[in-house]
């Protein structure tokens, strides 16, 4: 008998019109869409008059649930999986329905659409080469910012999922840890009417929010600027020397010196001259 697939399908994190073509053709083509809400869903496929039948898999069932829907899809089904908005699992129910589906050699195909978070990251400003998703903080303030200090040096651009009511709260932990330079930016309310991203130090930013209680409202993502890297790589004392030869000779002619006096290379040190 052919097996059927998992489908995991992002919708849209509030403009409907960011559903996917493709997203519309695999809701209207499989026998069960798993939604997290199943009320909160039948609002979206109604809009696009989509039929299939709907289950609830949410945060307390879904280890019970996955069971089922692989047994499911191992008899010829195919099955999508919806959150209320934007990607499943990403902070969002699906974790162990698509471990159970990999585990039982079922095969799950993930399409790409809508993620909060990632949208928020490519329109902040910041460094988006290298990035930590790091989800919800704790609620509980002790935890937050033990959390927050934890990541201190973490060199990567820094992503949170936050609750409108904590985002003070929040950002006044961000400044305890990061101090109050750290540049932060807050997409608010993506793809929606009110859509607004504040940028600036933790202290101006914090100082934003706290004066127009409208940035209090709504979803966000607060994003927190990677710490400066280090470079470990070159010792101490070939920089201090570095530096007395760049103030007596050309860059590339001082970076060559010490780059062969300790066994380093040169273009390394010449990049630290300019
Ligand atoms: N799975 C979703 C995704 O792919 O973005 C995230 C689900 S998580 C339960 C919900 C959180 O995502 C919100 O509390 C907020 O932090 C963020 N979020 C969702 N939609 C957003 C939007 N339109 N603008 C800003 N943040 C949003």
């Amino acid at each position: 008998m052919k097996t059927g697939t998992l489908y995991i399908v992002p919708t849209p994190i509030g403009n409907l019109n960011d559903i996917t073509l493709r997203a519309l053709e695999v809701l209207r083509s499989v026998d069960v869409i798993a939604a997290e809400d199943t009320r909160h869903s039948s609002v979206l496929l109604n809009h696009f008059g989509i039929e299939s039948k709907l289950w609830a898999v949410h945060e307390h069932n879904e280890r019970q649930k996955a069971e089922a829907i692989v047994q499911r899809i191992q008899e010829g089904q195919s099955i999508a999986l919806i959150s209320d908005a934007g990607t499943p699992l990403i902070s969002d129910p699906g974790y162990p329905l698509v471990n159970a589906c990999r585990g039982a050699g079922v095969p799950v195909v993930a399409l790409p659409g809508a993620c909060a978070a990632i949208t928020a990251l490519s329109a902040s400003g910041l460094p988006t080469d290298r990035f930590l998703f790091c989800g919800f903080l704790s609620p509980k303030q002790q935890a937050r910012l033990s959390a927050l200090q934890r990541l201190q040096d973490e060199t990567a651009t820094m992503v949170f999922y936050e609750a409108p009511r904590r985002i003070l709260d929040t950002l006044a932990a961000v400044q305890e840890a990061f101090g109050p330079e750290r540049q932060v930016v807050i997409g608010r309310e993506i793809t929606k009417q009110f859509e607004t991203y504040l940028s600036g130090s933790v202290a101006e930013v914090l100082a934003m929010v706290t004066a127009d209680s409208n940035q209090q409202r709504g979803e966000m993502v607060l994003m927190i600027a990677g710490a400066p890297a280090h470079d470990h790589s070159i010792p101490a004392e070939a920089l201090q020397l570095l530096t007395l030869l760049n103030n007596e000779l050309p860059p590339k002619k001082a970076a060559k010196i010490v780059a062969s006096h300790y066994n380093l290379r040169a273009n390394d040190l010449y990049k630290h001259t300019l």
